[in-house]
């Protein structure tokens, strides 16, 4: 799991593991030149070359540490930078439905945090392992060559330290790898309260609410401690291991060098490597640890990134067939009146769920204003979502130009349409930006046109900033947000303009301008519009009513509520009724608006 991060950059992390080893061997040295220069001070030579050759040994250990340290911290800094990448753009080239069922808040955690957790380990701490144990060999040999006996002595005290190390090790990167999970827990709760914190405030539920974040908080500062707390016991017994082999080492050698088995500079040398046995049994243990969290987090990593693509485009993406394209080829009279159309269509969101919708056929025409309407759960977004390939049919198919959706790409699907979606979000920027989100080559005077029909231009001129004016989530009303929402659309001006309940939040008489947009636009294109507002459905060409997933009734509202019940119910519900398309049903409901539209 790792090693995929890892491999882009073989060749300069087995440049870095040369260094460390070279860096090793340095080292190694170090405490036999000490040892020869105690040697040439009792034996009476020259005391130049030695010291000499210690110098040269620091400047050269220097020159190659500074070298590894910024080669592997480079490198760290990329694997950190291409798992970003590679995340990002699997969140935005991701089947839409699957992504959307894991909560944003935590998608962030993977590739802001967890990420992290990649640098040291998919770098530094790869190449610490084996230097470590070759620094640690080393040492030991080295020190069998001083002196076997103390080395003996020595070798209890490592086997000591290893195995502790090695039995604590597992449970401690488990700990790690709980607190970085519990941390993705509340990266998504957190990030889901923040998004409805009016109603958090108002249900007073802040406590609550909030305690149960910090649950997910306080999870993992427990994991962190507990695996703070065997870190600290590892490291305690480690170094007193050691403290405790160096005075084994000082005593026992005292009585060998009396003895007159070993000189007082072998005894010297080996205390030095004795003192710096600790480097490679930390770089070991730590680059252990690092290593375990790191798999770890390239697990998670990796989980996210298995979320299916769109089904892009194998055997799509080809060119559409003659007179297919938007705008340019034949004109619509040879390309026939209708523009999509859904064959037979069943869609669920998972496997196994009960179907949303349930072999429908729908065909939507070149020019004019569908309007789709049902009690709500009735499939009418999902109807869209499949339009839009947010969604893949189960069995059925769907055609644009007579052409089967399988044989396109999302891309080519979706450059026909546009789209106002039934929470319009606003996007991070200005509301310029806003507007010329999906055409960000309109003109000015096209952004006044759309602005005047969904009536913003003269409270966006009043703006201080005017269009430049940033725009964040809040400082919009529902209704300006869908508005905003809607002349991005209408500046696309789409083949197919599609609107789910694009106006419920919008006053009736805004509405009723819009409305007449709406239907300018559907003389030269194709709307579909889901609405629960009569007002904007009376005057449709066609009106679907959909039920269970299902479509139970097309016609015009006259012919509907001559045939439907549940369309008579429905226009009864909503008390609205057009003048003169006023059922026997509905004239008993009581019209608290009469719509203005005429
Ligand atoms: P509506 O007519 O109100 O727009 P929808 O098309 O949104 O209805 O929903 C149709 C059915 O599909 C409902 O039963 C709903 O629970 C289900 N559904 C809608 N969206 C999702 C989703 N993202 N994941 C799972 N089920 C969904
Ligand atoms: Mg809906």
């Amino acid at each position: 799991m790792l090693w995929s991060f890892v491999r882009p950059y073989r060749r300069k992390l087995a440049l870095g593991l040369v260094l460390a080893l070279v860096g090793s061997a340095l080292e190694l040295a170090n405490p036999m030149v000490i040892k020869l220069v105690l040697d040439s001070v009792s034996g009476g030579d020259g005391l130049l070359g030695p010291i000499t050759l210690l110098l040269g040994l620091f400047v050269l250990g220097a020159v190659f540490g500074l070298w590894h340290w910024i080669l592997l911290g480079t490198v760290a800094e990329k694997v950190v930078l291409d798992a970003r990448t590679s995340l990002v753009r699997r969140y935005f080239r991701a089947a839409l439905i699957p992504l959307s069922h894991r909560s944003s808040g935590e998608l962030v955690t993977r590739a802001t945090s967890d990420t992290v957790l990649l640098r040291e380990a998919a770098s530094s701490s790869v190449i610490s392992l084996i230097n470590g144990g070759v620094l640690l060999v080393g040492t030991l040999v080295m020190m069998g060559v001083l002196d076997p006996f103390l080395l003996a002595v020595t070798f209890v005290a490592v086997l000591v330290v290893t195995i502790l190390f090695l039995t604590l090790m597992p449970s401690l990167a488990k700990a790690q790898e709980r607190a970085q999970n519990s941390l993705g827990l509340m990266g998504g709760v957190l990030d889901g309260a923040l998004r409805a914190i009016r109603t958090v405030k108002v249900s007073r539920a802040e406590e609550r609410l909030g305690g149960q974040i910090l649950e997910h908080a306080q999870e993992s500062a427990r994991y962190g401690v507990r695996s703070v707390r065997r870190q600290a016991v590892a490291w305690t017994v480690a170094f007193s291991g050691v403290q405790l082999a160096i005075i084994a080492i000082l005593g026992l050698g005292a009585l060998r060098v009396t003895s007159g088995a070993i000189e007082v500079s072998t005894l010297i040398a080996f205390l030095l490597y004795a003192f710096t046995l600790m480097t490679p049994v930390m770089e070991l243990s730590q680059s252990v640890t690092t290593l375990q969290s790191g798999i770890a987090a390239a697990r998670r990593i990796r989980e996210v990134e298995a979320l299916p693509l769109e089904p892009s485009s194998e055997g799509a993406g080809t060119p559409l067939p003659a007179g297919t394209g938007s705008g340019g080829g034949a004109p619509d009279s040879d390309r026939g009146d209708t523009l999509l159309e859904l064959r037979g269509v069943t869609a669920r969101y998972a496997p196994g769920a009960e179907s949303a919708l349930d072999r429908v056929d729908l065909v939507l025409p070149r020019h004019g204003h569908t309007a789709i309407v049902g009690p709500s759960g009735g499939g009418k977004t999902t109807v869209f979502s499949l339009l839009l390939r947010f969604l893949e049919p189960e069995e059925g198919q769907l055609f644009l130009d007579g052409v089967p959706y399988l044989e396109l790409t999302p891309g080519q699907v979706r450059d026909r349409f546009a789209y106002v979606e039934q929470d319009t979000p606003v996007i991070p920027g200005t509301i310029r930006e806003n507007l010329l989100f999906s055409r960000p080559e309109a003109s000015d005077e096209e952004v006044r046109r759309v602005l005047e029909q969904v009536r913003l231009a003269e409270k966006i001129d009043a703006l201080e900033e005017g269009p430049d004016t940033p725009l964040d989530a809040t400082s919009l009303s529902g209704g300006q947000r869908q508005r905003i929402a809607l002349a991005r659309a209408l500046l696309c001006s789409p083949d197919v303009l599609l609107l789910d309940e694009a106006t419920s939040q919008v006053d009736a008489i805004t509405e009723a301008a819009i409305t007449e947009s709406v239907r300018d636009h559907a003389d030269r294109a194709a709307v579909v519009t889901i609405a629960h507002r009569l007002s904007t459905v009376i005057h449709a060409d066609t009106i679907v009513l959909m039920e269970d997933g299902r479509v139970r009734a097309s016609g015009t509202h006259r012919e509907l509520m001559e045939r439907d019940d549940l369309y008579r119910e429905l226009v009864a519900a909503l008390h609205i009724a057009g003048s003169g398309e006023r059922g026997s049903v509905d004239g008993s409901a009581e019209p608290e608006r009469v719509t203005p539209v005429t």
